[in-house]
């Protein structure tokens, strides 16, 4: 059985987390990885409906996810989170939870400007112009990593060198035992 982790994006509204996660997930499970992706919006409407963007609401939303992640990876799964997580403290806590060797930190950066200009979600000019509170980067904080495992930024990168880094940082660790091409299905790999 492949060895479990959990790739972990970080980043503001529409710096491109799920887009990474989406393109992440099929080249994982090329390299025989089983894959889950937990996606923040999807994560909001099912496992933690009814929370809202205070920090104490925040905090347990990142714990139910960081929780599940943590059984999935015990179980030999390539976890993927797409979760703004802006508190440093709570994606430390992730890190603890899942285990330092199997956490790998991509802060997804963008800088504002480019997030206003995109406003993917029309979020960002409703927020600037007071109609949302708790809005991540405009009225409510984000901390950035520090030390993150792979920073990829998606203002100047393709969304396909955006996965490669994360890929490279992936394979240096050790984590993908196949690459794409040799990559054996599930079902044979069992009885080999
Ligand atoms: P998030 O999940 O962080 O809220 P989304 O993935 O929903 O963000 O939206 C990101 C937007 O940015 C998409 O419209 C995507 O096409 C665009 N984009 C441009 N360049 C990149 C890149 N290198 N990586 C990811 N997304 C990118």
């Amino acid at each position: 059985m492949n060895q479990g982790f959990t790739v972990w994006l970080t980043g503001l509204s529409g710096a491109g987390k799920s887009t990474i996660a989406e393109r992440l997930a099929p080249e994982l499970s090329a390299r025989g990885c089983s894959v889950e992706v937990l996606d923040g919006d999807e994560v909001r409407t099912h496992l933690s409906k009814g929370l809202g963007f205070s920090r104490e609401d925040r905090d347990i939303n990142i714990g139910r996810i960081s929780f599940v992640a943590s059984l999935l990876v015990r179980h030999g799964a390539a976890v993927i989170t797409a979760a703004i997580s802006p508190y440093t403290l709570a994606r430390a806590e992730a890190r603890r939870r899942i285990g330092d060797a199997r956490f790998v930190e991509v802060f997804v950066r963008c800088s504002l400007d480019e997030l206003v200009r995109r406003d993917v979600k029309g979020l960002y000019k409703k927020a600037i112009a007071g109609e949302i509170e708790h809005f991540t980067g405009v009225s409510d904080p984000y901390e950035a990593p520090e030390n993150p495992d792979v920073v990829v930024d998606s203002e100047i990168e393709t969304v396909e060198q955006s996965v490669s880094k994360i890929l490279a940082e992936l394979a240096k660790r050790g984590y993908l035992t196949a690459d794409a091409k040799a990559a054996v299905p599930r079902e044979v790999k069992g009885v080999l």
